[in-house]
């Protein structure tokens, strides 16, 4: 048999490596800007037509490239910035792989224009396909111009999937984001299809994070300042009053390069952990700088993953970082002065604090049925922490709460993360509810007062959620920027293994076995903010609890223990909204009065039963 193996042509090596490189216009962009930065330019433009499809040019002032480097910039692995192997681990600027050019010039017709500053003439290439077709002198100023026109023209695959010029331009904007909060001290301007997006001048960050997001973040943004021997923090976080409910303005920053860590997300999202809703996410613009031989940023070739050898330091002063400059700004009282408050009153809305009792949108309150349901013989009342199991009927009445808020419901996830959109304002913003003990809710109905324990009621819901979710489709996943390993005994591998389809239908996308580890791609969005690894033990904990514990199927099970791992537990504040919210998905719920193993979760105070106290 004769030889097959050849070595493919630079023009298809070229174009295969693109496909890593360039995605999509946004990509090229992300790689040209970063050029121009590290060309040490202080003016970057960037003119887009049709979202990149037709055109990208950037134009910087840097330094410039020769009439040789010009020609060999377009090779692939030719760099200026890296040498030799060690200097991997110094490195300062954005490129070093030297595969941009290279990449970009295989799939779409490119014209640069360069000039040293010290010469009077530039140069000009004409590339299309990998193919260098023109390179004469040209009139140019100091500096560099490249324009990408006809992006993925020989690559059908690519440019028929390109998404619509709406959403091709937002993936643009954000990686100018990136760039342009990276550099504070460079000037830039965005053009598409002639109308000027951008023009920001070289400044201070925090009129750079104004310049970009709107004046109102002027007052938005604390300062964050930390300075250790690992890293040093610097930057801003958005008060918390401001969080969003999707994930905003989120940025890390490490040696001045935009990189994605959930890790570093979560210590941030801790430090905010009570002062903002469930479901809310706190905007950040923070910059570590460490020494670049302490990090790998070459394990993806897009270079916005990277690997810390401190990653655990790094988190706890980011941790650290954040929460001072919280308390120091006096935004969180209760880190300063974190008294045993046994009474946690949610405040009220400024408007109705005057009285905050009933009035007529109380008569929506589907707990309402005059007080004549609540039979005192099937509704124990003053067993607070009585660990007897419960087993009176609720109330007739409620049923027809369950059907008010089940209909709400039913376009929704039973517990999403957004509850606090889910049910119109009037309803609940006269509702009382404080929180007792860090441990119950108490608000009132009209035929008296009730208390619910938060974690009891909280582990119904989130019980009955997984058991729906169970028997249909599946539930939500929260998929995993990066998918993380975790190591287990090959038992817990196994187990794993067997109830993998539910699992996945609970929301947890886990592949890889091995036989002692795991991969998590994905989670139940409800365990979104939980550190992975300790919720993946916690609920194998809980399974294997379960199956000794209660006689019932493996579904069950599965529900109970999720449930008991994801729960609000006894000793967590709450948020009024959070309290509100938590009532009515417990009221939705098939069988709110008592927790998945039978506990109640509700106990209730007539009003005649208080009439009766106070007469004695
Ligand atoms: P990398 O940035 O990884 O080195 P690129 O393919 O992006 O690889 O660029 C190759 C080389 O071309 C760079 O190392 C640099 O020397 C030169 N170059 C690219 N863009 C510019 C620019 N705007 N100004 C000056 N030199 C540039
Ligand atoms: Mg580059």
């Amino acid at each position: 048999m004769p030889d097959i193996i050849q070595l493919l042509p630079d023009s298809v090596a070229n174009q295969i490596a693109a496909g890593e490189v360039v995605q999509r216009p946004a990509s090229a962009v992300k790689e040209l800007l970063e050029n121009a930065i590290d060309a040490g330019a202080s003016e970057i433009q960037l003119i887009i037509k049709d979202a990149g499809k037709t055109l990208i040019q950037i134009i910087d002032n840097g330094c410039g490239m020769s009439d040789t480097d010009a020609r060999l910039s377009f090779e692939r692995h030719a760099t200026s910035k890296i040498r030799k192997a060690d200097e991997l681990f110094q490195i300062r600027t954005k490129g070093f792989r030297g595969e941009a050019l290279a990449s970009i010039a295989a799939i779409a017709h490119v014209e640069l224009k360069t000039r040293l500053r010290e010469n009077e003439l530039g140069t000009k290439i004409l590339i299309a396909g990998s193919k260098v077709e023109k390179q004469e002198p040209c009139a140019t100023p100091p500096g560099t111009s490249i324009s990408i026109k006809n992006l993925f023209y020989n690559v059908p695959a690519r440019r028929n999937f390109l998404k619509s010029d709406a959403i091709e331009m937002r993936h643009i904007i954000e990686e100018f984001e990136r760039v342009a909060l990276a550099h504070p001290d460079v000037g830039f301007t965005v053009h598409h299809n002639n109308a000027e997006l951008f023009n920001i001048k070289s400044s201070p960050l925090r009129k750079r994070v104004v310049d970009m997001f709107g004046s109102k973040y002027n007052e938005r943004l604390v300062p964050v300042k930390e300075e250790t021997a690992i890293v040093a923090v610097h930057g801003f976080i958005g008060k918390p009053e401001f969080a969003k409910r999707t994930r905003g303005e989120q940025y890390f920053f490490v040696n001045d390069r935009f990189i994605k860590n959930h890790y570093l997300h979560h210590a941030v999202a801790q430090a905010f952990d009570e002062l903002i809703n469930r479901g809310s996410h706190p905007s950040y613009f923070l910059y570590l700088k460490v020494d670049p031989s302490t990090i790998d940023v070459n394990i993806h070739p897009t270079k916005t993953e990277i690997k810390f050898m401190e990653e655990r330091s790094i988190y706890a002063i980011i941790h650290s970082a954040v929460r001072n400059s919280l308390g120091k700004y006096n935004i969180a009282p209760s880190l300063d002065f974190d008294q045993e408050d046994i009474f946690n009153v949610a405040p009220m809305p400024k408007n109705l604090e005057v009285a905050p009792a009933q009035t007529k949108d109380f008569d929506f309150n589907p707990f309402n049925d005059g007080g004549k349901t609540f039979e005192k013989d099937t509704w124990p009342s003053g067993n607070a922490g009585s660990e007897r199991a419960f087993s009176g009927s609720f109330p007739t009445g409620w049923q027809d709460l369950y059907e008010i808020t089940r209909t709400r419901d039913e376009q929704q996830p039973l517990f999403d993360r957004d509850g606090a959109d889910t049910f119109p304002e009037k309803e609940t913003e006269n509702r009382p509810v404080f929180q007792l003990n860090k441990k119950y809710i108490c608000t009132t109905i009209k035929s008296g007062m009730i208390l619910v324990d938060q974690q009891r009621a909280h582990e119904r819901i989130l019980y009955e959620n997984a058991l729906a979710n169970l028997e249909s489709q599946g539930g939500y996943s929260q998929q995993q920027l990066f998918p993380q390993t975790i190591e287990l005994s090959s038992g817990d591998c196994e187990l794993i293994n067997d109830l993998q389809e539910d699992l996945h239908r609970l929301g947890f996308t886990i592949d890889n076995f091995g036989r002692n580890a795991i991969v998590v791609n994905g989670i139940p969005t409800e365990a979104e903010d939980i550190p992975i690894q300790g919720l993946i033990e916690n609920f194998l904990e809980q399974y294997k609890h379960a199956v000794s514990e209660v006689q019932s199927n493996t579904r069950d099970r599965l529900a109970r223990s999720l449930a008991r791992s994801l729960c609000i537990r006894h000793g967590r504040k709450m948020q009024r909204v959070e309290m509100l919210d938590l009532i009515d998905k417990l009221f939705a719920c098939s069988n709110p009065q008592t927790s998945p193993n039978g506990k109640p979760t509700i106990i209730t105070f007539t009003n005649e039963e208080l009439e009766i106290k106070f007469k004695a």
